[in-house]
């Protein structure tokens, strides 16, 4: 009854879902957390207040109708919860499994107040994982098709939240990307312990079955010209990520056993996924003992695909406190349970080095200063405090800087001083770039963030697109 209904926050606590044991996870590269059952979902969906000003809607970056859909599916009404949550994000089952929801929608909910918040990812990724493999799919029956075609360069989030809505407003979407497989950083960055790969894959059929059409291994520049793309579309996206890697400018940071970040990332996931294609991009840390220098989502990966590499001992190095890393915490809290040690408030000085080959990391202690212009507070070395950790290999993991492509300027689309292609939100028309018939979104235009950001930069511009082209 409502009564019970309305006390549910107080009868049942926030639960997270069970983890797999810490054995099959420092070995398996599958996800950590095992679904939702169909009763634990609708008990933990239950304990939502229906709080009338939903904080937790404003602080999702999608805004996601979220009472809502916790109600449907606490009622049983899974098919009508997966179609609402399908209306305002275009990957709510990656979005569940990889939001920083501490920081975001479980941030903001009111149940915070002593109670726990509502486990809203969690539910969220149950509504679409289980309502597609009962065979529920996107409604598009309503759709009425134009004569317009976009073509989209990157199939990453924001490729994909772009497609999505110009399909469903009956604009052809064809989406160009040189990896094998759609996904971006999704498929290849974020390692399978966070989110496994068939999701994408599975993502994919129900992306083809919409009538979205993806032209894999072909690199725009390379495989096909901007401007064929520009001659046989109505408009183009571009949503290509950022991959420039951001160096520490310490000596020693080329020496060999120092490896950058994503392409440590990738190459194991290609190993695993068997897409490898130079056996040298594969780089086993087994048996070895390995610092990973950052403290943001990539470190978080490197350590924890370290762990399952056999690494002998894993140390992330972060050169502020525990209060200020940028990662989920709850993805620190998970490296922890499995075995990775934190040295906080560490900044590397330089690598050190044994015959050409790095062993070690000299490092120094700091603690916080002033804040700076993004206010963060700075870090400040403590002379005297230098130290040499020991190591055979250093992974730099300081994120990354957008990269675009040279011919940018044939197609004159303008970047800023930091190389971001400059699309701006607030425009008549959405995300639209120096050239009007080309719109860009997600980290090429922000610069790196996440995926959630991303996806609706994407659905954004798709929506400038379809004012731009009057449909
Ligand atoms: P991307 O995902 O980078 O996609 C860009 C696509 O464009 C790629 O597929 C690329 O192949 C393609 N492309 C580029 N140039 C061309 C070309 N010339 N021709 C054809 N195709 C091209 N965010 C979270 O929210 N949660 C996390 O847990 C998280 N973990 C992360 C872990 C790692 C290791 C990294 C690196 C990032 C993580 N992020 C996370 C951030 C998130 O993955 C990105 O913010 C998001 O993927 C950006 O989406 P995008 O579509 O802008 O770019
Ligand atoms: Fe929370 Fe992310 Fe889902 Fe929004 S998209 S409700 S922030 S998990």
């Amino acid at each position: 009854n409502r009564l019970a209904n309305n006390f549910q926050f107080i009868d049942v606590g926030r639960n997270d879902p069970d983890k797999k044991p810490l054995q099959t996870r420092r070995t398996d590269y599958v996800e950590i957390y095992k679904p939702f059952t169909k009763s634990q979902v609708a008990e933990q969906s239950h304990r939502c207040l229906e709080c009338g000003n939903p904080y937790c809607e404003w602080k999702c970056p999608v805004h996601n109708f979220i009472p809502n859909w916790l109600k449907l599916v606490s009622e049983g009404n899974l098919f009508e919860a997966a179609e609402l949550s399908h209306e305002t994000n275009t990957l709510p089952e990656v979005c569940g499994r990889v939001c920083p929801q501490d920081r975001l929608c479980e941030g903001a909910c009111t149940l915070n107040d002593g109670f726990g918040a509502v486990t809203i990812g969690s539910s969220e990724k149950y509504i679409t994982d289980t309502a597609l493999a009962m065979g529920w799919r996107p409604d598009l029956s309503h759709v009425v098709a134009t004569d317009r075609k976009v073509a989209i360069i990157g199939a990453g989030p924001a490729g994909l939240g772009c497609a999505d809505i110009l399909t469903r407003n009956g604009v052809k979407a064809v989406v160009f990307d040189r990896y094998p497989e759609i996904g971006g950083l999704l498929t290849f960055g974020i390692p399978e312990f966070k989110l496994e790969k068939q999701v994408m894959t599975r993502r994919r059929e129900v992306f083809e079955g919409m009538g979205i059409e993806f032209r894999l291994n072909t690199e725009v520049g390379r495989d096909i010209q901007i401007s064929e793309l520009m001659e046989q579309y109505d408009a183009v996206f571009l949503g290509m990520g950022t991959y420039t890697y951001m160096k520490g400018n310490f000596p020693g940071e080329d020496l060999p056993g120092v490896y950058e970040a994503l392409p440590y990332l990738v190459g194991n996931v290609n190993h695993n996924l068997g897409f490898e294609q130079e056996p040298e991009a594969y780089v086993n840390l087994r048996g070895k003992r390995v610092i990973v220098l950052g403290g943001g989502d990539t470190a978080m990966d490197c350590v924890r695909t370290a762990v399952r590499q056999g690494a002998e001992q894993v140390i992330c190095a972060y050169r502020r406190d525990e209060e200020n890393m940028p990662g989920s915490r709850r993805e620190v809290k998970n490296a922890r349970e499995e075995g990775v040690e934190f040295l906080f408030n560490r900044q590397p000085i330089e690598v050190v080095e044994y015959f050409g080959q790095a062993c070690g990391i000299k490092v120094v202690e700091t603690e916080l200063g002033e804040p700076d212009a993004d206010g963060r507070r700075r870090p400040q070395p403590i002379p005297g405090s230098e130290e040499v950790l020991e190591a055979d290999a250093v992974i730099v993991a300081f994120g990354f800087q957008p990269s675009p492509p040279d011919w940018l300027g044939d197609v004159a689309v303008q970047t800023n001083d930091w190389q971001g292609v400059v699309a701006e939100e607030e425009q008549t028309y959405r995300f639209q770039t120096s050239n009007p018939k080309i719109f860009a979104g997600g980290d090429m235009v922000r610069g790196s963030d996440l995926v959630v950001t991303a996806i609706w930069e994407g659905r954004q511009a798709a929506e400038g697109i379809l004012d731009y082209l009057g449909v």
